[in-house]
């Protein structure tokens, strides 16, 4: 790896410009913002040349799990539930409250920038721990100057608590229906629409809490979610029958974490009728200490499992889902256009660059950060 810092530098070949349409030309970066997308000679000589697309964007994550060293074969090996392991008073909780916040933060920071270093520029995360936790992950945000959103949640669910929160979260991000009193989720709701908040929640993840929410409620967790209003949920992996749909009417978008739900036994999230149905989806690697957070790793997880039921642009699609279509949904536009920051990945080969990139036959050759370039990843 090699990083070197450019007042003006330009890079050339295909490049899946604005709204992922591909044009081969250059691209001219002065003081790390886009000055010029054109065809033709580029204006000086490129320091790199190939196949050039936004960095990913992780729109879903649990950094704070980094700090927990497991052995995902246990689950794997049905010797831990998810309950036990991810679940209120679970493995992962008490390892985090025995936990100081400079070991949280030390290692939120190393999945930060592991994460950066494999073309993930931006993240989204569900950080636990009430204001002391959205606190940490916001100082790792702050010390790697890698963008975090931060989807924190109150330890006791209050008006007042929501409010101190945010003052260091940016908005809600909350883990079940399932895991709150009708009464706390209407506070949820409430301070979203009154502070005009995002929120986001897992729903779907598991066939139990989907049919626990039926039994209770007569709906679904999905759509008990749904209820909520919120900017976008996370899984959907075993809806029931209309959920998709009423996730569509309300245009809601998804995030999918395969390789998450694969490990936990969740099963796969229905991807093509997603797709098929027009909802918009997201790609999250979900809890670390279960996936490390390259969305490259993800993108190519997911290209492996669904690439016969894709059609023939369904590396670019899943790429485009993974940049531009996650970052629309947590908030940061990564689109490679004039005036934009430049925040781009290289991979060398020029044709095909995509496909080889998912088929785990070409690397990531270059990041373009602002100024820095980081060369030979
Ligand atoms: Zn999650």
């Amino acid at each position: 790896m090699n990083r070197k810092q450019y007042k003006k530098y330009c890079v050339s070949g295909e490049i899946y410009q604005e709204d992922f349409t591909k044009k081969r030309g250059y691209c001219l970066v002065k003081e790390g913002i886009i000055k010029e997308l054109g065809v033709g000679e580029p204006p000086i000589e490129p320091v790199v040349t190939g196949t050039i697309i936004p960095m990913f964007v992780n729109s879903h994550t649990h950094l704070g799990d980094s700090i927990i060293d497991f052995e995902v074969s246990r689950i794997e090996k049905d010797e831990l539930s998810l309950k036990e392991l991810v679940g209120p008073g679970g493995i992962k909780h008490k390892r985090l409250e025995g936990a100081s916040d400079r070991e949280i933060l030390k290692n939120i920071i190393d999945s930060l920038v592991k994460g950066e270093r494999s073309g993930t520029g931006f993240f989204s995360d569900f950080r636990e721990g009430g204001f002391r936790g959205s606190n940490t992950l916001k100082l790792a945000s702050q010390k790697t100057n890698i963008p975090v959103k931060i989807m924190g949640r109150p330890k006791e669910v209050n008006i007042k608590n929501i409010e101190s929160l945010l003052e260091v979260a940016d908005g809600i991000g909350v883990s079940s229906v399932c895991d709150y009193t009708k009464r706390e989720v209407d506070i949820f709701k409430k301070a979203s629409v009154d502070l005009g908040i995002e929120l986001a929640v897992h729903a779907g993840e598991n066939k139990i809490n989907q049919k626990n929410c039926l039994k209770e409620s007569g709906k679904s967790e999905i759509k008990e979610s749904i209820e909520l209003d919120p900017n976008y949920i996370v899984h959907a992996t075993n809806p029931l029958e209309g959920d998709l749909q009423s996730i569509y009417d309300k245009d809601i978008p998804v995030v999918i974490c395969p390789r998450s739900n694969r490990i936990t036994g969740a099963g796969m999230p229905p991807l093509i009728q997603m797709l098929e149905l027009g909802i918009e989806v997201g790609i999250g690697t979900d809890n670390a200490m279960l996936c490390n957070p390259s969305v490259l790793e993800e993108c190519r997880f997911i290209y492996k499992t669904f690439k016969n039921k894709l059609g023939k642009d369904g590396a670019v699609e899943i790429v485009k889902s993974a940049t531009i279509g996650s970052g629309d949904i947590i908030g940061f536009d990564v689109r490679i256009k004039e005036g934009h920051r430049a925040n781009m990945i290289v991979i060398e080969e020029k044709n095909k660059g995509i496909l080889k990139m998912l088929a785990g036959e070409e690397k990531i050759s270059t990041i373009c950060r602002g100024q820095d370039v980081i060369l030979n990843v």
